[in-house]
């Protein structure tokens, strides 16, 4: 999952329009209609203004347009990070956009729950038979890209299965948001696995291609070229977790010894 640290680029008048489409949700005056509202308005939602926000979200994805949460397939869905069917207030804010795949983002729909400090999760559960009601308050469940860093939520098990596991030291509630978040985003199924595995292949062989390049006196043009390359790709989170992990595993200390400025890249 990838950590989105600005706000979204968009023009000062394409903010004020999504401002202007949320205040009409906003202005119902029941909770259950802002529902309803949020949800026809997203339907009918202008093409052009949103056209730009897909470029917008589109440099924010890491590798050629790939998704937030999965880094690996192409992101071509605009997800509401809190549900608009829970969050109609936010429905049009750009800031609870990402640029997500349809494998990501179908599974994970409506879906959104809250945990106590005790670890008690709790799901957003609404029947169709039930009145339409707010969801439960306290501390969302799902790690939020804007919020939470994922990389110090979980580590990624370089070693061996190439799997993202909850950090040790997390406490109670921490931990289970990490445990909530893989299971919703469905994070370490099988082929994300792999593609970390083969990521990770790629960033060593790029490494030391660098360290043959600088050995060669190349042109710092052509160093810097190689190292945005690098820093382009998909699973970048792969990336981050081979610099964290130089310390500890000998093979990356190795690794990092050759080009020891990468361990800031
Ligand atoms: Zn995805």
């Amino acid at each position: 999952m990838i950590y989105l640290t600005a706000p979204l680029a968009l023009e000062v008048a394409d903010q004020q329009a999504l401002q202007a489409i949320q205040q009409q949700v906003n202005n119902e005056i029941d909770y259950s209609t802002r529902v309803s509202q949020a949800n026809q308005r997203w339907k009918t939602k202008p093409v052009a203004l949103f056209q730009r926000v897909r470029t917008a979200l589109e440099s924010t994805c890491p590798g050629a347009r790939r998704c937030g949460y999965c880094e690996d397939s192409l992101a071509d869905e605009i997800e509401h990070i809190r549900p608009k069917s829970w969050f109609p207030e936010l429905s049009f804010d750009p800031n609870n956009y990402l640029f997500a795949c349809g494998p990501c983002n179908g599974p994970k729909n409506n879906s959104y729950a809250v945990v106590d400090a005790t670890g008690v999760l709790t799901e957003a559960i609404r029947s169709i038979h039930q009145a339409v009601e707010p969801p439960p308050a306290g501390k969302e469940a799902l790690l939020h890209p804007r919020h939470d860093n994922a990389i110090d939520y979980f580590f990624l098990d370089l070693e061996n299965t190439f799997q993202f596991k909850p950090h040790l030291t997390l406490d109670t509630q921490q931990k289970v948001r990490a445990e909530y978040t893989l299971k919703v985003l469905r994070i370490n199924k099988d082929p994300l696995c792999v593609a970390r595995k083969e990521a990770f292949y790629d960033f060593v062989s790029r490494m030391k291609s660098y360290y043959l390049a600088m050995k060669s006196d190349e042109s710092l043009n052509n160093l810097t070229r190689y190292r945005s390359e690098l820093l382009q790709k998909q699973h970048i989170s792969v990336w981050r977790e081979m610099q964290r992990q130089s310390i500890s595993l000998p093979f990356l200390r190795e690794l990092f010894a050759l080009v020891p400025t990468a361990i800031s890249w």
